[in-house]
């Protein structure tokens, strides 16, 4: 009897388990230590950007039995990245009988770039020509003869901030990138056609467990060598056709997902005005990192809102532009964190990530700068980003 009341009042957990420890991670349980809940942590890093934020229990993404202690220690679980595979959340589940957002069932639709691709085409997605291969070095001459060149290589899971994506420009280049990759045996990779988009946007949705809906608006990002540079919200002279076509695909991927958390969808816009859907993050997106500074409730506290069963918060801007700029290592050293102290003018918004290990182009931290003229905007988050020596 004791338990049964025990589990209707305790209804709202009050230890979130992050699996990673990242700078999502950090951002969101910034947002649950808000609330008061407490953190703990499952990762390797236990000096990085969670250090001082919760507990730790150290271990590998495979490693079922560090994951189990690490469950025994919280009341519901979730996630900061894809590299952990559906099959050994489904098993985490069931076994430690604590809930998990996303949940096993959602994340196996999407935990690799081929399902994912699949699932969303299956919701009625519009996707860009693509072939999963696990022969390349025959197949690859079939998408050249359909698509042409460059093509666009992926590895199907495991990427991030470009790294396993390879522009494809002549045939001979294909040995190295396979070899560079080092696939495991019968991996398969995507081959995708190369598109020739006029820009990029993406959207971050928040759906708690009763089903609420909570959309922030469209966003520009801005990609140099594959890695995101800048995030303008809202996304700037963007159709209202295009804008509700845009959330009625998010809120379809939501739905089919039957998606609990924060999850954000990017999105080609190609010269003739086609949208085609890019991938999916089941978790909060740089792209709306903006959120913290120029929203009402940021990406991060929704996340947690959702994945305790709370109602959702307002998604709506505070201010009528927000730049995000990525501040990203420029050499290979160990940085001092005061680089981040730079606070000289108002309506910017530094975020370092408490990472001490620079490395060229690693997330180091980001910048928000809000106000209402692009230009302005730009040059302010550039220059204060110029002034960050990491
Ligand atoms: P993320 O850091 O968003 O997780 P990722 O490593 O998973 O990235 P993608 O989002 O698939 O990779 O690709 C990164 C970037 O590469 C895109 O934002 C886009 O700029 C470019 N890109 C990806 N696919 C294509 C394509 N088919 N044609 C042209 N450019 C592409
Ligand atoms: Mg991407």
């Amino acid at each position: 009897l004791f338990k049964v009341f025990y589990i209707t009042v305790m209804k709202t957990p009050s230890i979130i388990g992050f699996i990673g420890d990242g700078q999502l991670a950090r951002l969101s349980a910034l947002a649950a230590k808000n609330f008061g809940f407490k953190c703990v942590f499952y990762g390797e890093n236990p000096n990085g950007p969670c250090q001082n934020l919760g507990s730790f229990v150290t271990g590998k993404l495979d490693d079922i039995v560090g994951l189990q202690t690490f469950a025994k220690q919280v009341d519901v679980i979730t996630l900061e990245n894809e590299f952990i595979t559906a099959d050994i959340l489904q098993r985490l589940e069931k076994l430690s009988k604590v809930p998990i957002y996303p949940t096993p069932a959602s994340f196996a639709l999407i935990e690799n770039k081929i399902n994912e691709k699949a699932t969303f085409a299956k919701a009625g997605l519009p996707i860009g020509d693509y072939l999963v291969t696990r022969n390349p070095k025959i197949d690859i001459e079939e998408a050249i003869e359909k698509w042409g060149l460059p093509l666009m290589l992926k590895k199907s899971k495991g990427a991030y901030d470009g790294q396993g994506n390879k522009l494809l420009r002549d045939l001979t280049q294909l040995d190295h990138i396979l070899l560079q990759w080092q696939l495991e045996d019968g991996e398969a990779i995507i081959v995708e056609r190369f598109l020739d988009f006029a820009r990029e946007v993406a959207i971050t949705v928040a759906r708690n467990q009763q089903g609420e809906i909570k959309i922030y608006p469209v966003v520009d990002t801005i990609q140099k060598d594959h890695i995101c540079t800048h995030v303008v919200a809202p996304a700037q002279n963007i159709s209202k056709d295009d804008q509700l076509l845009l959330q009625q695909y998010a809120t379809t991927a939501m739905e089919y997902l039957r998606a609990v958390g924060v999850f954000s969808f990017e999105f080609f816009i190609l010269k003739n005005g086609t949208i085609l859907f890019n991938e999916s993050a089941p978790r909060p997106h740089n792209s709306a990192h903006y959120t913290l500074d120029a929203c009402v409730t940021s990406q991060f506290e929704n996340h947690i809102r959702a994945i305790c069963d709370m109602k959702l918060g307002d998604t709506r801007m505070t201010v009528p532009l927000a730049v995000m700029v990525n501040l990203l290592g420029a050499s290979n050293r160990q940085v001092d964190l005061s680089v981040f102290s730079h606070r000289e003018e108002d309506n910017v918004y530094v975020h370092p990530y408490g990472k001490r290990e620079s490395r060229v182009g690693r997330k180091m931290g980001h910048l928000t700068v809000t106000g209402a003229e692009l230009e302005i905007l730009m040059n302010k988050a550039d220059f204060i980003k110029s002034n960050i020596r990491i």
